[in-house]
């Protein structure tokens, strides 16, 4: 079979709420998840034997530490194939910026393993063998706007979101995920979002309802330690968006706006006033 490309899209969280800390360390999770069209691309072709990793991206290891290589390995091994896979990463997606980059990444191989080996796995069962490699990887298979619960990985698909834009600035600075999630004391968060009250207004296609209850508990850890978060959110808001929120343990801010002119004018803007951000301008998948 000739390469095979696929889209591996980003995610934003609309709303995240921390449930409780549970015994084993991971945190119960209750979060609104939407794609949105800004994408990494893989190249996926067989090969005689082994993995081969190459990226565009010069920060990302190409060896067996890569979520790619992590997933590759574990569906050659569980469905006995004794070829192996060659893969080309074009890296768009801000690394560990909150937007689920690697899941994706890792989502989408499973996806071209299953289609160039003819293994006939169904979505559900891709996203059983997801769960194996991270949380965030059974809903990177199933994508769209889906209510994510447990530790993310038990899912209900939403309808999609009423038409809009996503502005999305990824500050330059680096937050580890691990590091957020130790610093959050599940037991302080006292103001939670609305998370079923969002749900209600997805499936009512109310675009004001949604942005209205956008919150994120992961920011009471994040925006301390970096200001320039809630800088780029009232940015935002200040120039047009309907709601601005960090995205999953951030640094990444998303802006939702109804107007395609304003949603122009701020990446324009942003682009000028913030050069050494990763600013993007994006829609809902
Ligand atoms: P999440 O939103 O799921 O917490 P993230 O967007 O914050 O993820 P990633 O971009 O997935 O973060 O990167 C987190 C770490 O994973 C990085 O330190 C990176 O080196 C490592 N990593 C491994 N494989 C990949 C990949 N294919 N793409 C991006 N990062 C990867």
């Amino acid at each position: 079979m000739d390469a095979y490309r696929i889209k591996a899209y980003a995610k934003v969280n609309l709303g995240l709420d921390v449930v409780r800390r549970l015994p084993n360390g991971y945190h119960q999770v209750k979060m609104v998840m939407q794609s949105v069209e800004l994408h990494d691309e893989l190249t996926v072709e067989p090969a005689p034997e082994g993995i081969f990793l190459t990226t565009d991206a010069g920060n990302l290891p190409t060896g067996k530490d890569n979520l790619i290589c992590k997933a590759a390995r574990l569906m050659l091994d569980k469905y006995g194939i004794s070829q192996g896979l060659r893969v080309h990463l074009h890296k768009n997606i801000p690394i560990a910026a909150g937007m689920a980059g690697g899941s994706t990444d890792a989502a989408a191989v499973m996806k071209g393993i299953n289609r160039i080996f003819c293994l006939g796995l169904s979505v559900p069962q891709l996203m059983e063998d997801g769960v194996n490699i991270g949380a965030d990887v059974p809903y990177c298979i199933l994508g769209g706007t889906a209510l994510a619960e447990g530790i993310g990985e038990k899912l209900t698909p939403l309808a999609p979101l009423p038409p809009c834009h996503i502005l999305i600035v990824k500050p330059d600075i680096s937050v580890s995920t691990k590091y957020v999630y130790e610093h959050l004391d599940a037991q302080d968060v006292t103001n939670h979002p609305d998370i079923d009250g969002m749900v209600e207004a997805i499936l009512a296609g109310s675009l004001p309802g949604i942005t209205d209850r956008m919150q994120n508990v992961l920011e009471t850890v994040t925006v301390s330690a970096y200001p320039v978060i809630n800088d780029i959110k009232a940015k935002m808001l200040g120039l047009g968006a309907e709601g601005s929120l960090m995205s999953g343990s951030g640094p990444t801010v998303f802006g939702i706006f109804q107007s395609l002119a304003a949603a122009q004018r701020a990446f324009d803007q942003f682009r000028r006033e913030y050069p050494s951000e990763q600013v993007f301008l994006t829609t809902a998948v």
